[in-house]
């Protein structure tokens, strides 16, 4: 197996030390060896990139736009072969490791449209004669740190705007995901960028994370992950004054009101709680439901939850992959022990299972509990859901902003009224009506309120916000 090596400068680069990968569906089979960098090598791609700014500042729309274009159209071509890839690493199921890398590759076609699209403003001045023009130039060099839940998608929703908009790039990729990040930069390694406009470096958030994040040269952090690392960054990233987007985590409502259709309802929870292991920042860990439909709902959610399909994420028919490591297991069953010890009733699941393979699975955990229990409060991060009693609707809406995070939050209901009131008074970045709280559009903002995100909205043309500098010019013809 060759190992996976940084790509700094427009050269492939072998690392300090080495780290491997495993499947977490089968712990016997070697995804990645890969590189890893020190501070110092992190602080030559830094460099590197800070050396090839200015060319990539200048370039036209049109280079921008084909070199995207081409990214695109690579990871669509091949989206079979990298959905298995994202599968075999990152433990997904088969269908949604193809489905998420056909997105990466739609994220790159918007953003080569993007590029052709840089908005700007002119207008008359207050004083005669003067013209004013407001026009958006690059930050400069942008330092991306990514997590490992969607090792294609989050990445192209970082690198795509950041190239487009004419900035230099150092990404870094969760140490979880080595192999799809080499992917993704071996493709853009070919799409005719300059050297030093693109850099991969991969190791520990410590070293190369730390690195970006206190680099005099990096401009911009963009960050997606938990809480605690995005708050540290923060602090450390506005001490020098750099511009910073975080994305953190997510504790999500749905709410299922007493009109809802009860299929719809159960299939929104279904697919919001467990699908893709619950490991994403928008699944829904609080269902909030009101009497009236509440043993229904129940009784048939516990059914569906009971009768889906725990195995190997490549295998055929699987519905939940394995969780995605043995630390992220172990926190999942302490999490499903608390639950119990806090009096929280588990309906079903919420145990280590065995396989064909040796792998991190778990059957998902339906819980009944209170809103103040940790499990109710706390991100799990994954298969493990609550359902929460409401006295009514109204309740039903606060019991759903009754948390530190905003990231998306749902109802389910047939009632125009209900929806108009919840869709307005939900204290969320995203919210959906009858749908599950995980899956978005590319071409629209994504983000949070409160402690789950901070800064501009990424993806869509918002991501112009982070992504550019506002220059407003004053001309006396
Ligand atoms: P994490 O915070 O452990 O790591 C994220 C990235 O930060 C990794 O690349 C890691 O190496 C790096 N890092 C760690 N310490 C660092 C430091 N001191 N300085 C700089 N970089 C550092 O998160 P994770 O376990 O990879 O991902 C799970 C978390 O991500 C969950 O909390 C989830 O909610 C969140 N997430 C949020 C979104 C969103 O858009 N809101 C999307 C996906 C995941």
């Amino acid at each position: 197996m060759a190992t996976l090596k940084h790509y700094i400068n427009g050269r492939w680069e072998t690392g300090v030390t080495l780290g491997t990968r495993e499947n977490p569906s089968d712990l016997s089979d070697t995804v990645a060896e890969f590189a890893r960098a020190d501070t110092a090598q992190t602080e030559s791609a830094i460099r590197a990139a800070a050396d090839a700014r200015d060319e990539w500042a200048l370039s036209t729309p049109q280079r921008r736009f084909d070199v995207l274009d081409a990214i695109g159209s690579e990871i669509l071509a091949r989206k079979e072969e990298l959905g298995r890839l994202l599968a075999r690493e990152e433990g997904k199921t088969l269908v949604e490791g193809i489905g998420e890398t056909a997105r990466a590759g739609q994220i790159f076609k918007f953003f080569a449209g993007e590029a052709l699209r840089i908005p700007g403003e002119k207008l008359a001045s207050v004083r005669p004669g003067v013209e004013v023009e407001v026009t958006r130039e690059p930050v400069g060099v942008v330092g991306l740190i990514a997590p490992w839940n969607f090792p294609l998608a989050i990445p192209a929703w970082k690198i795509a705007p950041a190239l487009a908009y004419g900035n230099a790039v150092v990404f870094k990729p969760a140490e979880l995901v080595p192999a799809c990040a080499s992917a993704l930069a071996d493709i853009i390694s070919r799409s005719g960028l300059p050297a030093g406009v693109f850099n991969l470096v991969m190791g520990s958030g410590r070293q190369v994370g730390q690195a970006l994040v206190d680099s005099p040269l990096v401009d911009a952090i963009s960050f997606t992950g938990s809480v605690g690392v995005g708050q540290g960054i923060l602090k450390a990233a506005t001490a020098r004054q750099a511009r910073v987007q975080l994305e953190m985590g997510g504790k999500n409502p749905l709410v299922v009101l007493h009109d809802a259709d009860i299929a719809q309802a159960v299939d929104c929870a279904i697919q919001g709680a467990f699908f893709s292991t619950g490991q994403r920042c928008t699944a829904s860990s609080r269902i909030i439901v009101t009497p009236g439909i509440f043993d229904r709902f129940v009784g048939a959610l516990r059914e569906r939850t009971q009768a889906l399909v725990v195995d190997n994420a490549l295998k055929r028919g699987t519905e939940i992959g394995p969780v995605v490591s043995q630390a992220q297991l172990e926190q999942n069953l302490a999490y499903v022990e608390s639950g119990r010890h806090e009096g929280a009733e588990l309906l079903v699941g919420g145990q280590r299972v065995k396989r064909d393979t040796e792998g991190y699975f778990m059957s998902p955990a339906l819980f009944i509990a209170e809103p103040e229990h940790r499990i109710a409060r706390e991100e799990i991060f994954g298969p493990v859901a609550c359902v929460i009693r409401a006295r009514d609707s109204e309740h039903a809406l606060s019991l759903a902003n009754d948390t530190p995070f905003g990231l998306c939050a749902g109802v389910c209901t047939t009632s125009l009224k209900h929806a108009a009131h919840f869709k307005r008074h939900l204290r969320a970045g995203m919210v959906m009506v009858n749908l599950p709280t995980a899956g978005v559009d590319f071409h629209v903002p994504f983000g949070g309120r409160k402690g789950s995100s901070y800064g501009p909205r990424e993806q869509g043309r918002y991501a112009a916000e982070f992504y550019t500098t506002v220059k407003t010019a004053y001309i006396n013809a």
